[in-house]
This record gives C-alpha cells, structure tokens and sequence, in this order.
C-alpha cells in the first residue's frame, strides 16, 4: 500500500458583517462577526481541502476553485471539501484521515466540536479532528483579527 501525506493552512480575517455567518468546520456560529472571503470563506474546510490535494499531489484549492469565478462566491465550503474528496478518489487515492488545528480567539469552539468533525467527516468520508487552540494574545490572531487552520491529511492507493 502507497501512503502520502499533506498539509494545509489557511486564514480569513474577521469583519463586522452581522448578515454574514460565522462558518467554522461547517457549523454556523452565532456571532457577530463573520470572516471575510469569496466564499463563506471556512478556513478549516479550506485547510482540510488544500490537505488532501496536497497528499494526493492534485495542486491546491485555488487551482480547482479559482476566487475569480462567480460559481464559487458565497460558496458551501463543505460542498467544496465533499468535490476534493471526490476528486482526491478520481486519482485513485483513498483519504485515510485529516487532523485540522484551529488557531482563534473567537468564537469559542469546544461546544461545537463534535458537530465539525461530524460535519467535517461526512464531507470527506473519512474521519476529520479539530483542536483549537487560542492564541493568547500574541499577534493579529491574538487581537482577534482573524483565523487560521493548519491540517495534516493521509491518502493511501492499494
Ligand atoms: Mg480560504
């Protein structure tokens, strides 16, 4: 069996746009704050997605969801990470897990865990987990100017 590893990050600053929802791992958090970016602008979905084209050698997010086309503004994230997996499995490639570490002041992020990586999962049809960790005080993530998301994601071929 083939085993190939890839990393992910991400980062989306934070605006005050209360019509716009806070979306983290799928889950819409209220918040009044919101990340700013093309589409609903995850940045845990977009780590996890940049992770598994990183480990199956298909280029990142951009390349396959370029910022510049209208069909992607405003879009589900999710539905973007469930069209990685499925293309991630178009190479060949089967996802074996994604591990994703959220660094952010806000919002608080352990009640709605379990509802990511359920989230998280369900898209990419392999096991996904989310840590977060605040960024005590240190930069622009620690004034709670934006956040950001590393992933590590394992791909396997037979
Ligand atoms: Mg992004």
């Amino acid at each position: 069996m083939r085993v190939r590893v890839g990393q992910g990050f991400d980062v989306h600053p934070f605006i005050d746009d209360p019509d716009r929802p806070l979306v983290l791992g799928g889950v819409v958090f209220d918040d009044p704050r919101a990340l700013a970016g093309h589409s609903d602008a995850d940045v845990i979905a977009h780590a996890c997605a940049d992770a598994l084209l990183g480990a199956a050698g298909l280029g990142d997010i951009g390349e396959h969801f370029p910022d510049t086309d209208p069909a992607w503004a405003g879009a589900d994230s999710i539905g973007l990470l469930a069209e990685v997996a499925r293309r991630v499995r178009a190479a060949g490639w089967e996802p074996g897990n994604v591990d994703a570490s959220v660094v952010t002041d806000h919002p608080k992020l352990a009640p709605a865990r379990t509802h990511m990586q359920e989230k998280l999962s369900a898209a990419v049809g392999a096991p996904v987990t989310v840590k977060g960790r605040r960024p005590e005080g240190l930069g622009a993530l620690g004034r709670g100017e934006g956040a950001a998301c590393w992933a590590v994601a394992v791909v396997t071929r037979a």
